[in-house]
């Protein structure tokens, strides 16, 4: 295919990918004043119903600005042969390519990063600090870029250095090797998240005795559920919405609950929330997820290799030389389209899963603890009662709170 029409393609496909997404955005910003499902006519009162109102129209007017710079930023530097010219950059300093390679995504991140923290800046001090959410210090914020780039750096960096290496002595069987790298990396970070990642950011402590505690084990050992690890995190240090969930597995399996979620819930319901995360394990959706992003990822490789060496790919972005590093740019846009269409599927995937898990719940602990969990939880986040459908169906990995509560009261 020549460069030009392969160009043209790249710029349509993120024209509609944006327009469809403000398409979504409108229609489910069309049913906020929707009247309340009689079923949840007590999460709020009217008071709070009317701020959770005002909430979700300035998180979508704030969306449809961020998104829009975003799309313009993007195109704009597509146009004007941004990608060429950060090339030229990072060639001046060397020609070894895993060199060039990281110093040309190293200039990509940092620089797409700088230019959206004022977005995200407005987003945690204005608006979520408007609305009572915030707990994050601009220490913190600012502490918080500082060890992302660090991370992204070391463990990014070295994926994509040991790739660009692969690309260099094995051709177009670099696939096999890199795909390799990738779920080893993948089940080791799966495995130790809680050991490695999270201590950078946060402080985490085991669940002290007590009654919270002796009700969790009296639980656990009532499904047969051997759990050494529950874990406190200190998710008050940024936000006050709160959080639970399942990493690791086998010896390193470990539940983790937000301090919020403690402060929030009253201890059945919190023993209703673990027993939803026990029901992911029993049924073995974290296995599950792992394969299915691993073949996922085996997939994308797979197709990669086909392309990156074309020259067109790189010819479209304005770069002569083809180069691996801006072949990687082209094909992740046009690859787009398919990865959109394998996040529904994950997304349709994860819904089924949440109602296995909630009537897991419902089945060895009880589905009333869990409903007035969910429905304390949608307050406390100021949730929408009423998206639309087809908002959901692209964008939620959970149900509705509706339909949660539907399934949960099902047989009850
Ligand atoms: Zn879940």
């Amino acid at each position: 295919m020549n460069p030009e029409t392969l160009f043209y393609i790249i710029i349509a496909i993120i024209v509609i990918d944006f327009i469809i997404d403000k398409i979504l955005d409108t229609l489910n910003a069309k049913h906020f004043d929707d009247p309340v499902p009689p079923e949840l006519s007590d999460v709020y009162d009217k008071e709070e119903y009317e701020k959770s109102q005002r909430y979700k129209k300035e998180r979508y007017h704030f969306g449809i600005i961020t998104s829009t710079f975003s799309v313009l930023l993007t195109l704009g530097f597509i146009i004007f042969d941004g990608f060429a010219w950060v090339d030229g950059i990072a060639r001046s300093f060397t020609d070894n390519p895993i060199l060039v390679a990281l110093i040309f995504f190293g200039i990509i991140m940092i620089g797409s990063d700088v230019l959206t923290t004022p977005f995200s800046w407005y987003s945690t001090f204005v608006i979520e600090e408007k609305y009572g959410f915030n707990k994050t210090t601009k220490k913190t914020f600012f502490l918080d870029k500082i060890k992302g780039w660090f991370m992204m750096g070391i463990l990014g960096g070295g994926i994509l250095a040991l790739i660009v290496w692969f690309y260099q002595f094995a051709g177009n069987d670099f696939w096999w090797y890199a795909w390799i790298l990738v779920a080893v990396f993948s089940i080791i970070l799966n495995m130790f998240y809680a050991k490695l990642i999270v201590p950078l950011f946060n402080k985490q402590s085991p669940l002290e005795e007590g009654s919270l505690r002796t009700k969790i084990e009296t639980y656990t050992k009532s499904v047969g559920f051997t759990l050494d690890n529950i874990f406190i995190i200190d998710g008050s240090k940024r936000s006050t919405k709160a959080n639970a969930y399942f990493s690791g597995f086998g010896k390193e399996k470990r539940i983790t609950l937000f301090d919020t979620l403690v402060k929030d819930l009253e201890e059945e319901e919190i023993v209703a929330v673990l027993a939803h995360e026990v029901g992911h394990y029993k049924k073995n959706h974290i296995i599950v997820n792992l394969v299915a992003s691993i073949l996922t990822t085996g997939f994308t490789l797979w197709l990669l290799s086909l392309f990156v060496g074309s020259p067109a790919l790189s010819q479209a972005l304005g770069v002569e030389e083809p180069s691996f590093h801006i072949g990687l740019i082209a094909f992740g846009i046009l690859y787009s389209p398919i990865s959109e269409i394998t996040g529904l599927l994950m997304n349709y995937l994860s819904r089924k899963y949440e109602y296995q898990a909630d009537n897991y719940a419902k089945n060895t602990y009880g589905g009333e603890p869990l409903i007035s969990s969910l429905k304390k939880l949608t307050k406390n986040s100021l949730s929408n009662l009423t998206p639309h459908k087809a908002y959901v169906f692209m964008h939620y990995s959970h149900p509705t709170l509706l339909q949660r509560f539907r399934n949960l009261k099902r047989g009850l």
